[in-house]
């Protein structure tokens, strides 16, 4: 950071600023790594960034976003991980935003942006399908030309916090005939348009209603709510997902998370030599990705296929560091935070035995989501390494 004189002085007053006005309850579910986190409280919290202009903030100035460069935004995103608040919404915010502004027409940008930043409207992404996941534009569900009207029939599947958004943004097949990337078409709806149904799917960590099933039954939405030309949605698509690649490594929670072991180790004084070992092995490899994200970021050449890299081991060093925070509360790990009786069996120097278990078992999705392991690695082994 020697090189920006002014970095420092940015970070301050982003530090003072979140520990501010971070309300308690909100900061409280965090550290708990809720992701039921209630629309009111994400609503409040963006409301209340975006009283400094920072509620988005990758966007250009000419959009009302702050304009920052790279490095203001790297250390924005980083103060707001350590500081234990939750991360702007990123399916507005963070990718339906910065596509509109590239292929979205005058209307929609008046239409759709300002709804963003005043966080009046939560978005959800509806790409993935049964059947249409790492390879996703085997995508099946139609969207049939209407007159002015596309009718639209199938399910979206895995889609996060689809119970509490507003509306979705996501990709539909509207010509079967050709390639299969052709024929997809890239369009907006709302969630509470007759015939759209939402089934939320249990899962095992229960760390809150996260994830959902979609359906659609006729679903009839207006033309004008096509982003870009019809049966053209997959360069959309490689654009928005391009942006969903960054950030995935997920340094600035990690590293907050391992000064929490820390912290626990030292008050209860683990001396377990394995342990010690296994926490400076996950802190140096952590050292490593976040070297590895900053030539990237800042480096001379903008980083491409590598940044799957950073996905890749990101991913696996945070659930390494859970795993470590789970052993270190041993068998109070199985004392449910969702059962205020059994949190009272707690010993007063482990607190974070009650929700470690369920963080660890919902991270295992880390590896899994924006691009499964399995695929950043024949993305490393095709497009880096040329095998
Ligand atoms: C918590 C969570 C939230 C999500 N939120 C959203 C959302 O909001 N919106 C949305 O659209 N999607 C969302 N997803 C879906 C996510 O993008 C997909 O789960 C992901 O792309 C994998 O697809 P799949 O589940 O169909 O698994 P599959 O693609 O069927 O993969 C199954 C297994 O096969 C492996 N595999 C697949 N292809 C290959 C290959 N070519 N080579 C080697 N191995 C391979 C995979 O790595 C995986 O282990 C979410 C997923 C999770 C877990």
């Amino acid at each position: 950071m020697t090189d920006f004189p002014d970095i420092k002085a940015f970070q301050s007053s982003v530090r003072q600023y979140i520990k501010q006005n971070l309300p308690d309850e909100l900061r409280k579910l965090v550290i708990q790594e809720k992701m039921d986190i209630p629309r009111d409280l994400q609503r409040q919290w963006h409301r209340i960034l975006q009283k400094k202009g920072w509620g988005c903030p990758s966007w250009p100035m000419e959009y009302g976003g702050p304009g920052w460069n790279d490095m203001q935004h790297f250390v924005f995103e980083r103060e707001i991980a350590l500081g234990d608040a939750p991360r702007s919404m990123v399916y507005g915010v963070g990718m339906l935003a910065p596509t509109i502004m590239k292929y979205g027409s005058e209307a929609q940008k008046q239409e759709i942006l300002p709804r963003i930043q005043n966080a009046d409207h939560f978005w959800c992404q509806g790409f993935s399908e049964p059947g249409a996941g790492s390879d996703l534009a085997s995508l099946k569900t139609r969207a049939e030309l209407d007159g002015n009207e596309y009718v639209i029939n199938g399910s979206k599947m895995w889609t996060s916090e689809g119970h509490i958004a507003d509306r979705m943004f996501g990709l539909f097949r509207t010509d079967s005939s050709g390639k299969k990337q052709y024929g997809i078409t890239f369009l907006t709806l709302n969630m509470d348009a007759p015939g759209v149904e939402v089934h939320t799917i249990e899962t095992y960590d229960g760390a809150g209603r996260e994830i959902n099933q979609v359906f659609f039954r006729d679903v009839r939405i207006p033309v004008t709510n096509r982003v870009g030309e019809e049966h053209q949605g997959w360069s959309i698509a490689k654009y928005l997902l391009s942006l969903e690649r960054f950030g995935t490594a997920e340094v600035s929670r990690s590293m907050r998370t391992l000064q929490k072991i820390k912290n626990l180790a030292r008050r209860n004084k683990l001396n377990d030599f394995d342990f010690d070992a296994r926490l400076t092995r996950a802190e140096i490899s952590l050292r490593a990705v976040e070297l590895t994200e900053y030539r990237m970021l800042f480096g001379e050449e903008p980083a491409g296929a590598e940044a799957s890299l950073l996905k890749l081991k990101g991913t696996e060093i945070q659930n390494e560091i859970l795993e470590l925070f789970h052993d270190a509360v041993g068998n109070y790990a199985l004392i449910d935070a969702r059962d205020d009786t059994s949190v009272d069996n707690l010993p007063e120097n482990l607190p974070e035995a009650g929700y470690i278990a369920q963080a660890h078992f919902n991270f295992r999705k880390t590896e899994i989501y924006a691009g499964s392991s399995e695929v950043q690695k024949n993305i490393i082994a095709k497009a880096v390494l040329g095998i």
